[in-house]
């Protein structure tokens, strides 16, 4: 992509300029806004609707290191530790209870293969999953169904609060002088010289670095630079039952089939597990396939029987960006200087959150990570994927 020079632009002068701008106040542009104020920035973020109103303020809070792809670990290890961590990071927990997270195995095959996955994980050096018994599944969660025949335990993982956890970076950003913008859509992004300027209703802002956490909206903004990636949207869907009297600690999964499944202290129910709704990008909404909850409510009462009068409170879905291949995007432009991504994350980004955006404000102000980051680039799509990609609508 050329840059086009001063003068032949087409946007209006800014009514704002910053070091950085951040298109996107998802979890992982706050934490990326957070970051870069931290280390003296001067950071806009641009939020077309509020800060968490999408996946990131919907999501079922699961903080996970159990089950990720091998090239996810080490980033998802190190955002563990910032999890437990946050009051100190940024002042508040988000609410984080380290639960531990246990995937069950429901057959001798399915503990099989649980014993296989952490194999392999450990002859790539990774020892955090961990093979139980049938009896120590009983010992952590004395209610599940006696068909369980074991699983995978994390005990430092756990669940957080989403909508309280992207509001904590938010305020701790602006703590540091970060500027959020909500309500401001960005509809077009050009590198005009030296500076990236992003148009809004709200007029055009204008920085010399730009870093799109724009999620499912992202291959918009990425097609505009000349760079698409296959990146579509899904609405995945959560629900939450009435209050139930304490039965279960740990934050559940299952191995054979879709399932996250945790209670809180007020004793609600959250279920949900990659269970696919409906997304309308352009309007900006997910939607709720109730026939498709009930294989999720099935599974909860396969595993705890008691719960089969439990009535359901409320139902939601969220719009979240997944790629061809399962990793998201985290990544310097390779078409465009200045210009950093970060989106894709496929349903399991919430835990990612506070390393991802470390990593981001370290490609933005040292041009490298300290991790590799290899795995994320922009480009590793191929060709075919990038031409059988769905076209976004314009972003509005
Ligand atoms: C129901 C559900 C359950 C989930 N459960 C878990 C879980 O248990 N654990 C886990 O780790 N992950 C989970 N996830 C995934 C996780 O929520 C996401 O991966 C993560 O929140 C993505 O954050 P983000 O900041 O990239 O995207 P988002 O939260 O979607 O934020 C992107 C923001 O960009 C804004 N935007 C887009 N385009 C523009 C534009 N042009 N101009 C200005 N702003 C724009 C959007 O309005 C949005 O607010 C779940 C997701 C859902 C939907």
């Amino acid at each position: 992509m050329s840059k086009r020079p001063e003068a032949l632009h087409s946007f209006a002068a800014p009514v704002a300029e910053a070091d950085v701008l951040v298109i996107g106040g998802g979890l992982h542009g706050s934490s990326s806004a957070f970051h870069l104020a931290r280390r003296g920035a001067r950071v806009i973020v641009l939020e077309a609707d509020y800060v968490g109103r999408h996946s990131s303020g919907v999501n079922a809070g699961g903080v996970r290191t159990l089950g990720r792809l091998l090239p996810e670990i080490p980033v998802s290890l190190m955002s563990r530790e910032i999890w437990h961590t946050l009051a100190e990071t940024i002042g508040d927990d988000g609410g984080f209870v380290a639960s531990g997270q246990l995937k069950i195995a429901e057959s001798d095959a399915e503990l099989d293969e649980c014993r296989a996955r952490v194999a392999m994980l450990e002859a790539h050096g990774f020892t955090h999953e961990t093979v139980i018994d049938a009896a120590t599944v009983r010992e952590l969660e004395p209610a599940i169904a006696p068909h369980v025949t074991g699983g995978i335990w994390v005990a430092r993982d756990g669940y957080a609060l989403p909508f309280r956890t992207t509001a904590a970076f938010r305020l701790a950003a602006q703590r540091l002088g970060a500027v959020f913008h909500e309500g401001t859509p960005v509809s077009t992004i050009e590198q005009v010289g030296t500076r990236w300027l992003a148009q809004t209703p709200a007029g055009t802002f204008a920085a010399e670095k730009l870093v799109v956490t724009a999620g499912a909206w992202a291959g918009d903004l990425a097609r505009q630079v000349g760079e698409p990636v296959p990146v579509h949207a899904e609405g995945l869907m959560l629900m939450v039952t009435h209050r139930v009297a304490p039965f279960c600690r740990s934050t559940l999964g299952a191995t054979g089939r879709p399932l996250s499944f945790k209670q809180f202290d007020n004793g609600t129910v959250v279920i949900g597990g990659k269970l696919i709704g409906i997304a309308d990008l352009p309007a900006r909404h997910g939607e709720v396939d109730f026939a498709r909850l009930v294989r999720s409510a099935h599974t909860v009462v396969d595993l705890f029987p008691h719960l089969r009068h439990l009535g359901i409170n409320r139902a939601w879905a969220g719009v979240e960006a997944f790629t061809d291949d399962s990793l998201p995007v985290i990544s310097p432009s390779r078409r465009a200087s200045n210009l950093t991504y970060s989106f894709g994350y496929c349903g399991s980004g919430f835990q990612m959150g506070p390393a991802c955006g470390k990593l981001v404000s370290e490609l933005v102000l040292d041009g490298a990570a300290s991790l590799s980051l290899d795995a994320f680039a922009i480009d590793r799509f191929d060709a075919k994927a990038i031409a059988a990609a769905p076209q976004a609508d314009a972003v509005h």
